[in-house]
């Protein structure tokens, strides 16, 4: 029987959409897999062409006669672009998504992107031999090709522009004198370089150059290593060289993380490899880019949201071309196309944001751990609160744990109070601060020191809480919280159970019962108008919109330009202010109640990571935590900075829940403009869901209205899919696939899928 491949040509072309099948020759059978680079006749003239296959099959998509056979298979052929179509149809067969969208995520596409080019003009001519063709000229009247030589004379490369602009000289004239072997017309491939990268070299070169050598001969951070640090790089340099192997770096806030990183790149980059690291993109500030550019200088690039398209592609070609070694930026820095990727780093591996969010919707830290599989390569997952995921992988093996406790700065971690609201309230306090948090206040800025108050917004629209107990209503059926919606209607997220309003508390029967409303606007006028005079900085999504507005309070803070900073959880994330000594968490369990499986995870990072902000610099630390579950593990986990008393705590409820990671967990989001067709669009498609699942023993919950019912009018619902083992999901996920693309009634509606 005949075996067939669909090939895709030339990937970094336009036409990416267009897969060819070809027929396999018998020699070839059985030895094709996805990723190979094979040779074929292309065209009308049947030129020999690259192609890359994606798929064996023995159905056959086109007329026969049409069918051409593939000559040979290309040896040595794994390379860097093969892996990448390997990592993308294995993200397009875990996640969900046509080929193409996985290829898309995968490759940089140049068909969108125009090619920068620089046009310059060269003197070819030896000097003797061009001066006298300028007497020539000169003699002959030929006064452009005059113009253009004397030029050259004194400066042998010119600019295309200068040369047809300033000199206005025609193609004629640069012709005829290329043909005389007088000059040479070039184009240069220019790369568009980000603009933080343009700051940062032109602050070097006006100051010290940095070149590879002294990087590699001078210590990466500028100073010694503490034995803790050197005991994490010298654990992961051993196993460099011996093929993929997973580290998980559990160090705790300001353990110096940063400079193992800088370490184990420098290393990689030693043996001739090339390295990633992926920082969550609210990391990436100036202040860490320069730490990085300090140590590695032009070897470097950074990826970023803001960058054009066109940018964001210049870095993957230099990265192919050999031009620079590292790679900084969020998840898509995951797919640069290094010749010899030795090594990807993840920071704050905890933060949501590795996921993505558009179809395949693939998490890169699964995924990295897959390209580090294909590329051999060294994994480092890097965290003060690990993932529950991670942890529970070291603890199985799948991973090598490495931990650092302390500080090398000699900092300790800070001081934390725990304030029991429900005892503010029952005392007479109904402001958003407790006495203590304003107390700590005052002598904070008596002192002249800073303070940061954060605001947990996590599962802010939220909520039902008892002001009075602390008891917050939850679903019966799924074990999180319900949350208010319209009219104060009560709904559960996960399998769509809905109870009417509430006017007061099942369990004391205070009135006090209702959604909880602060937002970091009021809290700012709250501390304005109990310290008239500090000076107060407010950080949300409402303060950073403008283009730099983000970087601009983190600046201004750093600087001491003010006393106080409100913000989100944006101002906990990985920021380094040395004049911090307070932090209150506002709030603090708030995130407890999202309807989320993750709810106490999240709330413990968050916590955790705000603590860690505080007593960074000589200044000893204080944390305050307002809350009104003081008893709940994540608050006192958090408390005493704790991890694994709250892993511990936390695996035995996934246990024992069936969530992730002891088991597997897939969404189907769904999504439409129209919210009938929606519903019963999802309803149909749990429904076939069941059905599938039911051979598997899987357990099906909803459709139900996501924790965000609607965005930009676009109605969003979700089904979800719980099964022991990931693999059954996969199956599951397959059937779905096919009934999806079977059935005209989903066109209308976005479905894909998230585990
Ligand atoms: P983390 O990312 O683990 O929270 P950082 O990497 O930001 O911590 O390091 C915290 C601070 O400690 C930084 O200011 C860094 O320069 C400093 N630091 C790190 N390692 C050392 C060391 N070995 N000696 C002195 N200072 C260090
Ligand atoms: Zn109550
Ligand atoms: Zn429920």
């Amino acid at each position: 029987m005949d075996l067939y491949a669909d090939i895709i040509i030339d990937i970094s072309h336009s036409k990416l959409d267009q897969t060819f099948q070809y027929r396999i020759p018998p020699e070839l059978a059985g030895m094709l897999e996805p990723g190979d680079v094979v040779e074929l006749p292309f065209g009308n003239s049947n030129r020999l062409v690259k192609g890359y296959v994606l798929r064996v099959s023995r159905e056959l998509s086109c007329p026969p006669e049409k069918l051409k056979t593939i000559a040979r298979r290309v040896n040595e052929s794994r390379g860097t672009e093969s892996k990448l179509i390997s990592l993308a149809l294995w993200m397009r067969d875990y996640y969900g998504s046509t080929t193409i969208q996985a290829l898309r995520t995968v490759l940089p596409f140049r068909n969108t992107v125009p090619e920068k080019k620089k046009k310059r003009v060269v003197l070819a001519a030896d000097l003797q031999t061009a001066e006298q063709e300028l007497e020539t000229f000169r003699k002959k009247h030929q006064t452009a090709r005059a113009r253009l030589l004397e030029a050259l004379l004194e400066e042998p490369v010119l600019p295309q522009e200068v040369v047809t602009g300033t000199l206005r000289i025609t193609k004629p004239v640069l012709q005829s004198l290329e043909e005389k072997g007088l000059i040479r017309c070039e184009t240069e491939q220019v790369y568009r370089t980000p603009a933080i990268l343009q700051k940062l070299r032109s602050e070097a070169e006006n100051r010290l150059e940095i070149t590879a050598a002294e990087v590699v001969e001078t210590p990466v951070t500028g100073f010694a290593l503490s034995e803790e640090q050197q005991a994490a790089v010298d654990a992961v340099s051993q196993s460099m060289d011996e093929g993929y192997k997973e580290f998980l770096l559990h160090g705790v806030t300001g353990s110096g993380k940063t400079a193992v990183y800088m370490e184990l790149i420098a290393r990689t980059l030693g043996q001739g490899k090339q390295a990633i690291l992926l920082i969550p993109e609210i990391s990436l500030t100036y202040q860490n880019v320069v730490r990085f550019y300090h140590a590695f200088g032009d070897r470097i690039s950074i990826l970023h949201s803001r960058l054009t398209q066109a940018e964001r592609y210049d870095q993957f070609e230099r990265a192919k071309m050999g031009d620079i070694d590292v790679m900084i930026g969020p998840r898509s820095a995951l797919f640069t196309p290094f010749e010899h990727l030795g090594l990807i780093i993840i920071d704050e591996e905890h933060e949501p944001s590795y996921k993505s969010e558009s179809t395949p919707r693939y998490d890169a830290r699964e995924t990295a751990r897959k390209r580090a599989e294909l590329e051999k390569s060294i994994l480092v997952l890097g965290s003060a609160t690990p993932s529950l995921e991670s942890y529970y992988a070291a603890e199985r093996g799948m991973s090598t744990l490495l931990s650092m406790q302390n500080r090398p700065t000699g900092g300790s971690l800070a001081k934390v109070t725990v304030v029991d609201m429900r005892n503010e309230l029952r005392e007479g306090n109904s402001s958003i601060l407790s006495r203590a948090l304003t107390e700590k206040l005052r002598d904070t800025l008596e002192r002249g020191e800073q303070s940061m108050l954060f605001l947990n917004r996590r599962g802010y629209a939220g909520f039902v809480l008892c002001r009075s107990c602390g008891h917050v209503m939850k679903c019966p059926h799924c074990d999180v919280s319900l949350s208010l919606h319209e009219g104060g209607r009560l709904v559960c997220h996960y399998c769509g159970y809905e109870r009417p309003a509430l006017h007061k508390c099942p369990k004391c029967g205070s009135p006090f019962i209702g959604g909880f409303k602060a937002g970091t606007q009021q809290i700012e006028a709250v501390v304005a108008e109990l310290f008239p005079k500090a000076r107060i900085l407010r950080m949300d999504a409402d303060t950073t919109r403008g283009k730099d507005g983000h970087a601009e309070i983190l600046r201004a803070f750093g600087h001491h330009e003010a006393d106080i900073l409100v913000g989100t959880q944006m101002i906990v994330k990985g920021h380094d202010f040395p004049g911090v000594a307070l932090v209150g968490a506002l709030a603090a369990d708030m995130s407890l109640n999202v309807s989320d499986f993750r709810a106490a995870e999240r709330t413990y990072q968050l916590l955790v990571q705000a603590a860690g902000r505080a007593g960074r610099g000589e200044i000893p630390g204080e944390v305050v935590i307002q809350t009104y579950q003081p008893d709940h593990y994540a608050i006192t986990c958090s408390a005493s900075q704790s991890y694994e008393p709250f892993y511990e705590q936390e695996i035995d409820y996934r246990t024992l829940s069936g969530y992730p990671p002891t088991g597997s967990m897939m969404t189907v989001h769904c999504a439409a403009a129209d919210e009938e067709q929606l519903k019963q669009a999802a309803a149909y498609l749990a429904r076939f869901a069941s059905h599938v699942a039911s051979k598997y023993q899987a357990a099906v919950m909803g459709p139900s209205r996501e924790p965000v019912s609607k965005i930009k009018d676009i109605y969003r619902m979700a089904i979800y899919i719980r099964h022991k083992d990931g693999q059954v999901l996969t199956a599951v996920k397959n059937y779905m696939e096919q009934y999806i693309g079977m059935n005209s009634g989903f066109s209308d509606i976005l479905i894909n899928f998230e585990r």
